[in-house]
């Protein structure tokens, strides 16, 4: 989020200064995600329901979602919200706003690969979700139907259909029951992404401060001052607040209350090895809340949703999770997986109770946010990042913000 609003801002001519804890771009949430480009499956975690599926699942260390009790404390507001989200009219406004930004997002991003060198393994072969029960294809038929429109565009296959679009899935055919293919969905590597756009960046003259950690946001009277870390307090005219799931934290040290929650993810990537016929799109399979992506000549598998705190120890049953996952999805891997060189991935979703992110101008006057994005922060940044961007410049943009603030206290 940070860096596409940083390289929109230098474009229009400001000066930038980009702060980072890390060494480099993308080195925390948007490290190793999914993969997926995934507009036209925008929805927000809490479909009507919700507090149900949570419930069922309390406790259960395999499970999908897991919320840990230790985490229950800090998140009972923010959970209160969340299942206030869930109802059906709120359900379909908030599907609404992220489809229009995440489609918008994806006009960005062709923007962006046009006139930058940007190379992340991008595929423009869309998404494919199968599912392995027919009430569940039957519901995100009616869902996608709904909200059909625009680009959104999706073909309801059946068991021959999602084989004859990935042959990898023949195997399991016969779990199938049929499949929603998104064709104007993209992947590609969001680390090797923001590391291309870090070196565009610095070439256009951003200033990078890496390995710099601020602790604070200083109020002077009704602005922002300052951002100060240990050794330094770095002044501007306006400030942008894109910290992924640590927001709150500094938001704070200015008084402002952002309501965005850690929800910690995992994934695998492992080199494909020698397997004659891999994978060649992304899949998400309904039922086992897994998406396999082909990164090149690699294969990530991401999943699972663990409400626990700010956490980023890799629990060792998860990880064993993700590997059961992914064989049952693709069982001709086995002898191709090499556990030995799959690069093991924990990150923490930034997710508000809406399941929208939060962007734009806030009550205090120069302060800007980015954030919250969620399970579909790859999916939004371009979209995000540029509008953000304009609204800080003041320019007539092309995306209207005003659906998506932060709320008033
Ligand atoms: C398992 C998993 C799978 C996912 N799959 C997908 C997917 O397929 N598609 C999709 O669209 N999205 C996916 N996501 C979501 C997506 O990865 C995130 O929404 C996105 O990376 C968030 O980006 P961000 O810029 O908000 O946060 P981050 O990438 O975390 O960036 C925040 C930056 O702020 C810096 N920072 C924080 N605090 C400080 C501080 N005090 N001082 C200085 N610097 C600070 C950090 O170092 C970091 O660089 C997935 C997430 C997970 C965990």
């Amino acid at each position: 989020m940070g860096l596409v609003t940083a390289y929109f801002l230098r474009k229009s001519g400001a000066d930038v200064c980009v702060i980072d804890r890390q060494d480099s771009a993308a080195r925390e949430t948007s490290f190793a995600n999914g993969g997926m480009l995934h507009a036209s499956q925008a929805s927000p975690w809490n479909a009507p329901g919700i507090l149900w599926t949570a419930l069922r699942m309390l406790g259960r260390e395999d499970s999908a979602l897991l919320i840990r009790k230790h985490a229950l404390p800090r998140m009972l507001r923010w959970g209160f919200g969340f299942v206030r989200n869930s109802n059906p009219e709120r359900f379909a406004a908030n599907i609404e706003r992220n489809t229009r930004l995440a489609q918008y997002s994806l006009s960005v991003m062709g923007e962006l690969r046009a006139s930058e060198t940007l190379d992340y393994d991008y595929s423009p072969r869309g998404t494919l979700t199968i599912f392995r029960g027919q009430r569940e294809l039957d519901a995100a038929g009616n869902l996608s139907t709904q909200f059909a429109g625009g680009d959104l565009r999706f073909e309801l296959i059946d068991q021959a259909g999602a084989v004859a679009l990935e042959p990898a899935l023949a195997p399991i055919a016969d779990k199938i029951v049929g499949a929603m293919y998104y064709p104007s969905d993209e992947s590609g590597d969001a680390f090797k992404f923001c590391q291309a756009l870090q070196r565009v960046c610095e070439r256009e003259g951003v200033e990078f401060q890496f390995g710099v950690r601020v602790n604070k946001l200083v109020r002077e009277g009704g602005v922002i001052g300052s951002a100060d870390t240990d050794s330094r307090r770095f002044r501007a005219d306006k400030f942008v607040l894109a910290a992924g799931s640590f927001t709150p934290l500094l938001s704070r040290t200015a008084g402002l209350r952002v309501p965005v929650q850690p929800v910690k993810g995992y994934s695998l990537t492992a080199p494909m090895g020698h397997w004659a016929e891999p994978p060649t799109m992304p899949v998400i399979d309904e039922q086992l809340h897994a998406a396999v992506c082909p990164l090149g000549d690699r294969l990530r598998v991401a999943g699972t949703a663990e409400f626990t705190g700010y956490n980023s120890v890799l629990t060792k049953s998860r990880i064993d999770n993700l590997f059961k996952l992914l064989l049952s999805m693709y069982p001709e891997f086995e002898p191709h997986l090499d556990q030995a060189t799959t690069d093991r991935w924990t990150g923490l979703r930034p997710v508000t109770p809406a399941g929208v992110g939060i962007m734009g101008k806030t009550d205090i006057a120069n302060l800007y946010l980015n954030t919250g994005h969620g399970h579909l922060g790859w999916t939004m940044a371009a979209g995000a990042g540029k509008a953000v961007a304009m609204e800080i410049l003041e320019t007539e943009s092309e995306f209207d913000l005003s659906n998506y603030r932060l709320a008033k206290a």
